[in-house]
């Protein structure tokens, strides 16, 4: 075992200020995904900086055409949030797939994208609906944010504060789940947005990434049968004893069709 220090911030700014005196600190939100590395020995932070409960990083509201949720939102308040549903139902649903109740009620939507796994659920929303990942220094668009596997834009101490999702006409999320840990092995999250269609696909490769063979069918039409023919191909897929690459990539395409049915439907 290894010593750290835990801080409780009080505030974003205090945060902030933490994170730059320590530099060889981590940010903790729902500690899901932390706690276990650290049990693990894969991280030895000299801190622990808590802001799962900053009331900077909370809240769900929806300003105009914007559906805008704090970093700190637990999975299940997602899940179970009235304006979310009414919103964008495709997320609150996609949310309520998230691992079991235990991980639901601590894990977080900020915590998540942070950590970027390539088998986590919300990536593929944010991509989709071209969010707006907006952090203590900056906003980032989905597109420049994920870069890989476990990999960011964020900089150093830089702090999610709240993402901005923009209302899509339609949206469906269908995923096949890891039997053991609810993880996406594929999931699929078609959009209909104002600027067109947006497939994005998590699971299945080494990070999230965009269907554009799917965008262009779709681009036509949201109509049933459009994605029945067309491959995915399997060679930059990922392959585990979980899953081949072939079996990934039709995993892709079955659950892109099952998305497609509920927007048809
Ligand atoms: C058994 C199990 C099953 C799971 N199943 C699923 C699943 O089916 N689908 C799925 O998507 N996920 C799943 N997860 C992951 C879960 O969703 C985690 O909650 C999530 O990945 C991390 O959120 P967290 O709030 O716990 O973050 P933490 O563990 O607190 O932090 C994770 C990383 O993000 C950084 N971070 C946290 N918040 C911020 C912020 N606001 N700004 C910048 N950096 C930040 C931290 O420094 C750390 O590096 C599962 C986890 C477990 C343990």
């Amino acid at each position: 075992m290894f010593q750290f220090s835990y801080l409780k911030a009080k505030s974003l700014a205090d945060a902030a200020a933490l994170a730059k005196t320590n530099p060889d600190a981590k940010l903790m939100s729902g500690g899901m995904t932390l706690l276990p590395t650290l049990k693990q020995g894969l991280a030895q932070p000299s801190h622990l900086i808590d802001i799962g409960g900053l009331s900077e990083l909370s809240g769900i509201e929806v300003k105009g055409d914007t559906l805008i949720i704090g970093a700190a939102t637990r999975h299940y308040d997602v899940a179970s949030s009235a304006a979310v549903k009414k919103a964008i139902p495709a997320l609150a649903y996609l949310a309520s797939l998230i691992g079991d109740p235990q991980v639901r009620n601590r894990g977080t939507l900020g915590g998540s994208v942070a950590n970027n796994d390539p088998a986590a659920d919300y990536p593929a929303a944010v991509l989709a609906l071209n969010a707006k990942i907006i952090t203590n220094r900056r906003e980032i668009a989905a597109e420049d944010f994920f870069q890989g596997m476990f990999a960011t834009a964020l900089e150093e101490g830089e702090i999610i504060v709240k993402i901005a999702f923009p209302l899509p006409k339609h949206a469906a999320y269908e995923k096949f789940p890891h039997p053991a840990s609810g993880y996406a092995m594929a999931g699929v999250f078609i959009a209909e947005t104002t600027s067109g269609v947006r497939v994005a696909v998590t699971g299945a490769g080494p990070g999230v990434f965009r269907w554009s063979d799917a965008e262009a069918a779709l681009a036509k039409g949201l109509k049933a049968g459009v994605l029945d023919k067309l491959k995915v191909a399997a060679d930059d897929l990922n392959e585990d004893f979980h899953a081949t690459r072939e079996y990934r990539a039709n995993l892709v395409q079955v659950m892109g069709k099952r998305a497609l049915q509920k927007l048809v439907a």
